[in-house]
């Protein structure tokens, strides 16, 4: 049964009360970590939907990743407003763009850019420039700049005098790039992520009929995470709100960390003179941490521009946070591993427990770590659900020609398609690769059984699509491994934060003041995922490269007494 519209305001406090009430005309909520946004967005949408204000599918939540995205799924689903679409910013554009393109165009929509990076090589070529990998990347994120900041050739070129150029290149140099990448990605007829973004916007402005149909399918807009806000997609959430302005933004400027992607909180901030006929609600307690959570998190951000300082609404106090330096890399990880076995011999389970890192590759060394000490793990983002061979079989078939009859039942239908990749309706025994298919492929057929009825085949298999991988993955009691950015918004009890060490966190290409708040702010996200336990490492010694490190300047916010279990370099 889902909770009443009583319920679901009595598992408020007064401010998030004001933001469910809070139904029509614009709503923006500025807030720390952990101070209940994504719980006031949910819950207010179930709330409009429980009382009829909103029928669900007038409702868009927006985000930024596509776990937040299933993240947000998953939560209105438990309060029963399941039937709302929460997307991303790109999956909502990509599917009015392939619906639109046939019409508006005409052909199918291009197909998306599947590895950017060599397109950028090849222009790279093209213009002559000759560079290395590392300077590829900076030049991807540099054409993705401007795109999302949508500047001209030379608007770019006048804006990068204030910016750090990819080593070995000139302004000049790079807009050349720019526009070999763009001619190489129109020849092949493809769109990269911002192109889609770009042309949606495109589209909705330039086209009456595309303008005036989304904004009778999509009436009222949610936001989470609003201070990751891009200006292409504020001019998309503008342009699908036509002249009205029932949204509502929810998120923390202190946590901005994308801003290397354009994201800005600009918009956050300057929501009240966007808007203003807008409510302004500020959200102060922080429900997730312990009291020396909370308080490390404040003092790392004191001062910072925009920061707001955090109460802690848990009186049951919990661990300092704990600081512990090692000798080397390895060291460090099987320390994580021995902290994770002390803390689950504690009573904890693993799944209680998550290791945030600055870069991917971090991963690595801790991954054998944990293998080594017997420590089940997952590594967020790996293997993603969809990249899985039985699930782009089935998705392939569905897509195929033997389903566009529009008759019988979508569940039937999906049965018979998921037979031919391998599924049978009961589950094999035991364990195993074996299982793991069928699991995989059950995944689906339960969404084909929760779909709403009426859902075409198409639809369905679109929705597939765009679907978070974890989402639908069976449970599994692991310890999380994930970067500090794709930490973002989630909690768990025990939270270790690796490679606390200058040239890490701070990442060594971080060099003016506006990288280094940014990555003040990434240690701000790590710190603030913890509910009762966190524990920062850090390492004198990398494993290949020589010299030695210093402790992040950041460690100076935490009470660094030292610990109990001293790890051997304190010896
Ligand atoms: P972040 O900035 O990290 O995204 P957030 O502001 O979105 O955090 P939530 O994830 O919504 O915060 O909430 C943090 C935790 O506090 C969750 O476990 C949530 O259930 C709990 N919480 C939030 N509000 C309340 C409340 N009024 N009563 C009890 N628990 C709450
Ligand atoms: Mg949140």
């Amino acid at each position: 049964r889902p909770p009443s519209p009583d319920e679901l305001l009595a598992a408020l406090d007064t401010e998030q009360r004001t933001v469910a009430r809070t139904l029509l005309g614009p709503v923006a909520v500025l807030a720390g970590a952990g101070t209940g946004k994504t719980r006031a967005i949910t819950h207010r949408i179930a709330y409009g939907v429980a009382t009829g204000t909103y029928s669900p599918s007038h409702v868009l939540a927006l985000t930024f990743t596509t776990r937040a995205a299933g993240e947000l799924r998953s939560r209105l689903r438990a309060l029963g407003a399941g039937a709302v679409q929460a997307r991303t910013f790109h999956a909502a554009a990509m599917a009015q763009l392939s619906y639109f393109w046939p019409d508006t165009i005409g052909g199918h929509a291009p197909r998306i850019v599947e590895s950017k990076g060599r397109v950028i090589a090849h222009a790279a070529d093209t213009v002559g420039l000759h560079v290395d990998t590392p300077v590829l990347r900076d030049l991807a994120a540099e054409v993705e700049w401007r795109k999302v900041q949508m500047l001209s050739y030379d608007e770019y070129e006048a804006a990068a005098a204030d910016r750090v150029m990819p080593r070995d290149t000139t302004p000049r140099r790079v807009v050349d790039l720019m526009r070999a990448y763009e001619q190489l990605k129109d020849d092949r007829r493809q769109l990269d992520f911002e192109d889609v973004l770009l042309a949606t916007l495109g589209m909705v402005e330039s086209e009456p009929r595309v303008a005036s149909y989304v904004r009778q399918q999509y009436r009222f807009f949610v936001v989470d995470e609003y201070q990751d806000v891009s200006p292409v997609q504020h001019d998309l959430l503008r342009a699908w709100l036509g002249g009205r302005d029932d949204v509502c933004v929810v998120g923390d400027a202190s946590q901005t960390i994308y801003s290397f992607a354009g994201a800005s909180s600009r918009y956050l901030l300057g929501f009240g003179s966007e808007f203003p006929r807008g409510s302004i609600v500020r959200l102060e307690r922080n429900y997730r941490s312990t009291p020396e959570v909370v308080q490390a998190a404040n003092t790392l951000m004191r001062g910072q521009p925009g920061a707001l300082d955090l109460v802690a609404q848990t009186t049951e106090s919990g661990p300092a946070p704990g600081v512990l330096a090692c000798v080397h890399d390895g060291d460090e990880a099987q320390t994580v591993a021995r902290r994770i076995a002390e803390t689950v011999a504690a009573g904890a389970s693993f799944g209680d427990c998550a290791v945030l890192y600055r870069v991917g590759a971090q991963a690595a060394a801790l991954e054998s770590a944990l293998g080594r000490a017997g420590i089940p793990y997952r590594v967020q983002g790996g293997t993603r659900f969809f990249d899985r061979p039985e699930v782009k079989l089935a998705v392939h078939h569905m897509r195929g020609e033997a389903v566009r009859r529009t008759d019988d039942e979508l569940t039937r239908r999906v049965g018979l398609v998921l037979q031919l990749s391998g599924w049978t309706p009961t589950a094999p025994e035991g364990s195993g690769a074996v299982r793991d298919q069928w699991e995989a492929l059950q995944a689906i057929m339960t969404l084909a059984e929760e779909a709403p009825a009426g859902t075409t085949m198409q639809q369905f298999t679109q929705d597939l699509v765009d679907r978070a991988a974890t989402h639908h993955e069976p449970e599994l009691d692991a310890v999380t491994l994930a970067t500090l950015h794709s930490s973002k918004g989630l909690e768990w009890p025990h939270v270790v934060v690796v490679g606390a060490a200058e040239g890490l966190l701070p990442i060594s290409h971080a060099t003016t003041d506006d990288e280094v708040e940014e990555e003040r702010r990434l240690f701000y996200v790590g710190l603030t995922r913890a509910r009762r336990s966190v524990t920062v490492t850090w390492s004198r010694q990398g494993s290949t490269r020589a010299g030695a490190r210093a402790p992040s300047r950041f460690l100076a916010a935490l009470d660094t007494r030292s610990e109990g279990a001293a790890p051997p370099a304190a010896r």
